[in-house]
């Protein structure tokens, strides 16, 4: 496995993210019999989402509603989403925070009274 340092710096891109720059000389090269990636920023939407009538923006996020009374329906009204696979990366704090919203257009679309979130 090779390894370079970097650092953040350089112009933000379009979606505001910092670019890493490599610092060349740090380069290090590990042994390894397996690597396994076990992280990542991107969606990876599963297949069952196309049977399930779940559509996809362009880069695989889910799609959801803004609408007061859907917040955060797919396009399958018997999925609610949020978090990182609608959003993007971001924090756990959001996710816990979003999660509770959704849970809130989920008793709403059933009829039952919301209570007002904390
Ligand atoms: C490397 C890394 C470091 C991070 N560090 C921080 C940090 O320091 N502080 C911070 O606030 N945030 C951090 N984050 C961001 C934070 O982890 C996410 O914003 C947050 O976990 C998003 O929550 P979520 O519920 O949207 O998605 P997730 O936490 O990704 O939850 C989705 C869940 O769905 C499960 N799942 C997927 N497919 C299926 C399926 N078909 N059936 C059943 N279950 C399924 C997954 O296993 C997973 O448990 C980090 C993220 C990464 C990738």
């Amino acid at each position: 496995m090779k390894l370079i340092e970097t650092r953040l710096g350089g112009r933000p891109d379009r979606a505001g993210a910092a670019f890493r720059k490599w610092f060349p000389g740090t380069e290090e090269t590990i042994e390894a019999d397996a690597v396994i990636i076990a992280f990542g920023f991107l969606p990876s939407p599963p297949d069952w989402f196309v049977q399930q009538q779940i559509a996809l923006h362009a880069n695989g996020r889910v799609r959801v509603s803004a609408a007061p009374q859907q917040r955060f329906q797919t396009t399958n009204p018997k999925v609610f989403r949020r978090g990182d696979m609608v959003r993007g990366s971001d924090l756990v704090v959001t996710a816990v925070f979003e999660g509770r919203e959704a849970a809130q257009g989920i008793l709403r679309y059933l009829g039952l009274r919301a209570s007002p979130a904390h």
